[in-house]
């Protein structure tokens, strides 16, 4: 049976494997930061040019990361992948791989945090950025100049869950030859097609939906064989930013499950969002899988018909939606996602804190607003738990 022809399910579980002379069932944890060599010649040859199965240290390659890689980049129908310490290290790094000062790149404006900073610290580097709203495809044709050098957005984005057209912003970008970047976390690789959709690279903060337990960091930058292991592995291996193997060992066993937490995940997102809509207490209930989300059809066309894990509802002041957070039994207040336990944020405390007021208003971060990161719990307790948390 070709690797190829197998469902991504059945790779997330097999693809990838090293197995070492001990023949084990579950992948391996190689911890190690070194290797050694038979000899001082072959130490030389290895630097010169390591072969797949030949390591050197760890912030270059690690036979459990590579695991890792590999895996993922199988889910993702990409060719390659390396793996980072953290989703932000994965953003810095396949940004700062390629651009230098006096490059020009668009962005959508709304964006985790985080990449906000990232871009600014572009752009203290002489790096030009435009920003964008990410849903209004005038905007991003206005944007794109011929030498445009990537773009940049969410494909979903946070906390407010709009959708960005990955075919159509990558027909633009490629227009002009512009990269096109994308970061995938709230899709998840299970619903992703983003590289078939036209994306060069897809970034995951693995520390999500891939790991699904709220254990440890990770990221990974997933590409061509040439973008990954020629422009973003040299600087990320000489810059610090790989993933530990303990934590890719633990994500190998996140990906075991990926594919059954993240469609239950979905399942029980649907289910709380249909029981929420229509309540008068909250004057707006986002969720793509939807049909009042304003992109239902382009997420049921880019995401392969499914909502995903998160929920945004509206309870119109902050007073409100703090009252309801303290009295959630099974939502926890946190700000992680992707995680098996149901996790309740509110962005403009916290998350999207940092940003003026202007600015989160015009991204739709009301003082309402929670974002609701669904678990795996029983949809029926979900849904009693806000509704006790909101009477
Ligand atoms: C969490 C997150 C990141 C950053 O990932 P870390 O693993 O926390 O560094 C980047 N982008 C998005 C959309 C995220 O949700």
């Amino acid at each position: 049976m070709s690797e190829k022809n197998l469902h991504p399910r059945t790779r997330a579980v097999h693809h990838g494997i090293r197995r070492s002379q001990y023949g084990e069932m579950a992948e391996a944890l190689f911890m190690t930061q070194g290797f050694s060599y038979d000899s001082a010649e072959q130490a030389e040859a290895r630097f010169i040019k390591s072969g797949p199965d030949e390591f050197i240290y760890a912030r270059y390659g690690n036979p459990t990361s590579r695991m890792f890689e590999d895996r993922i980049a199988s889910l993702e129908g990409a060719e390659d992948a390396f793996a980072t310490a953290s989703g932000m290290a994965a953003v810095n790094g396949a940004l700062m791989c390629f651009l230098k000062p006096g490059d020009h790149i668009v962005s959508a404006k709304a964006l985790f945090g985080s990449c906000l900073y990232v871009l600014e610290v572009l752009a203290r580097f002489g790096v030009e950025v435009s920003y964008v709203d990410g849903t209004d495809l005038a905007q991003w044709q206005a944007a794109i100049r011929p030498d445009t050098k990537a773009v940049f957005f969410e494909t979903m984005s946070n906390p407010t869950l709009e959708i960005v057209d990955i075919e159509a912003v990558a027909k633009l970008a490629h227009a002009v030859g512009a990269l096109v970047v994308v970061d995938n976390v709230f899709t998840t690789p299970v619903y992703s097609r983003a590289i078939e959709q036209g994306a060069d690279v897809v970034v995951y903060s693995a520390t999500k939906h891939i790991d699904g337990s709220g254990r440890c960091l990770g990221g990974v930058i997933c590409g061509t064989r040439q973008f990954v292991r020629e422009v973003a592995e040299p600087y990320l291996k000489h810059t610090g930013g790989a993933i530990s193997p303990f934590n890719a060992w633990l994500m190998l066993g996140g990906l075991n499950t990926l594919d059954l937490r993240v469609r239950a995940q979905t399942e029980g997102a649907l289910a709380l969002a249909t029981a929420l809509e229509g309540d008068n207490r909250l004057s707006r209930v986002i969720y793509p899988g939807l049909a009042s989300h304003p992109q239902y059809d382009l997420a049921m066309r880019q995401m392969d018909g499914a909502g995903g894990t998160m929920v945004a509802v509206d309870l119109g002041s902050k007073d409100a939606a703090f009252r309801a957070m303290n009295r959630m039994e099974i939502f926890q207040i946190s700000n992680n996602l992707g995680d098996a336990k149901s996790i309740v944020t509110h962005p403009a405390t916290t998350t999207h804190q940092r940003l003026s007021d202007e600015v989160r208003a015009g991204l739709g971060i009301t003082p309402g607003l929670l974002r609701l990161s669904i678990g795996i719990e029983h949809a029926d307790d979900l849904i009693a738990d806000f509704r006790q948390a909101m009477a």
